[in-house]
């Protein structure tokens, strides 16, 4: 167990060195079979270490009474529920990234082949109210079939097999999203053609990213 909370401060504080949570935005998780170790609430991913992270059940239900955990804790119980092939679960408003929660620019237009092979089609799940119940259902209803979903007028969250998974994937969002403002910026981003983009899908199959 405190393996897993290791993991978990040392990715937390990596989240943090990175500039993906201002202040004290965002909340991590890990399970491991039906327990969570999850972030606590109102802390700076700086100040999170092995003492803080909170444990809950696979239900929500906190196990610890030192620590609170995060607002956000149904969310990540409800994406837990719909994927139980997934055990790490990211959720960051990094402003470069919350940028496209926030704009109805296309981070899905076809411009950079990385991100159509490693990211796919990133859907948006509809805003609700931060922390809510309505929230929760609907950013796991895109997990459905998605590890990384933008959350309208907030973030995103990012899920993995495992934490390390998860959070190389942040990587490469935020590099997607950096490569679609400034090609933008700079003009004239120069769209993939649809076979082009078919054969990049092709490939995504044959090498099960
Ligand atoms: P917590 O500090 O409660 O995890 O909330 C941060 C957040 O990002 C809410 O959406
Ligand atoms: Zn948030």
């Amino acid at each position: 167990m405190n393996l897993l909370k290791k993991e978990l401060s040392y990715f937390c504080n990596k989240i943090y060195k990175n500039g993906f949570s201002p202040g004290t935005s965002g909340n991590v998780s890990i399970r491991k079979n039906n327990s969570i170790f999850i972030t606590s609430s109102g802390l700076s991913f700086e100040e999170i270490n092995e003492k803080n992270i909170s444990t809950i059940t696979i239900n929500g239900i906190s196990l610890d009474k030192d620590n609170k955990p995060s607002s956000e804790k149904f969310m990540h119980t409800q994406i837990y529920e719909i994927r139980p092939d997934i055990t790490a679960i990211i959720h960051i408003h990094s402003p470069k990234i919350a940028a496209f929660a926030t704009s109805d620019a296309n981070i899905n237009t076809p411009i950079l082949a990385e991100t159509i092979i490693h990211l796919g089609n990133i859907p948006k799940a509809p805003y609700a109210m931060p922390s809510s119940d309505e929230l929760a259902i609907n950013v796991a209803n895109c997990c459905k079939e998605n590890n990384v979903v933008f959350m309208a007028n907030h973030g995103a969250v990012v899920l993995g097999k495992t934490l390390r998974e998860a959070y190389y994937q942040l990587e490469t969002l935020q590099a997607a999203c950096e490569t679609f403002i400034w090609a933008n910026l700079i003009g004239n981003a120069q769209k993939l053609p649809k076979e082009k983009v078919d054969e990049l899908i092709e490939l995504k199959k044959r090498l099960k990213l």
